[in-house]
């Protein structure tokens, strides 16, 4: 059914279910069971990503399995402000849905590193990082380095044209609003949404 479904279009919805499992994984309101699902879907998006954009049946598979799985968990906790600041790129510039998320969720990770624990070394081992040794610091970042380049390797842009530095204010303030954001994990303010933002420039 999906094999005819673009290149684009896979990396796109495919990196939107990987914002769902990541922030959901690390959203406030996650439990126990919420984070056996992220985790696994993870694990699956760094395992078949690459292969469903190919087209390879397989990776196909492996991504629908991947994004239902995550729906069972994230439906029920909530997500995260790549979330907030992905509704307001679609809204304002027309940004579409995975390809806005996928360009925030490094981002945001980076924001969120302090406030997630030990979670970002289970991200890194989903994606085959070998985290022994690793410091917090090392295994935090080698968590998102795995997510940035999943993210370039599918064709995602890293930057937004139409971004513009008068639009700043507005596009804090609407994300600073959004449903997703009580979910993060770190309280951000405007300037930090700004900062956020601004990295996309
Ligand atoms: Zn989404």
């Amino acid at each position: 059914m999906m094999s005819s479904m673009p290149k684009g279009l896979t990396a796109s919805t495919g990196m939107d279910a990987l914002t769902h499992a990541i922030e959901g994984y690390t959203t406030a309101a996650a439990w126990e069971l919420s984070d056996v699902l992220n985790l696994e879907s993870i694990q699956l998006i760094a395992k078949n990503l690459r292969k469903a954009v190919a087209n390879d049946p397989d990776g196909r598979e492996g991504m629908a399995l991947a994004q239902y799985v995550t729906a069972m968990a994230y439906s029920n906790v909530g997500l995260g402000i790549a979330h907030s600041m992905a509704h307001t790129l679609g809204a304002v510039y027309d940004t579409p849905h995975g390809v806005a998320c996928a360009m925030m969720l490094p981002i945001v990770m980076e924001f969120n590193a302090e406030y997630t624990g030990d979670k970002f070394k289970k991200i890194a081992e989903a994606f085959d990082v070998d985290t022994t040794g690793m410091s917090q610091e090392e295994y935090r970042k080698a968590a998102i380095d795995a997510v940035r380049q999943l993210s370039i390797d599918v064709g995602i842009p890293t930057k937004l044209e139409k971004l513009k530095e008068e639009d700043l204010d507005f596009l804090a303030y609407s994300a600073s609003v959004d449903a997703c954001e009580p979910g993060n994990p770190r309280r951000a303010s405007l300037d930090d949404f700004k900062d956020m933002f601004r990295k996309l420039m």
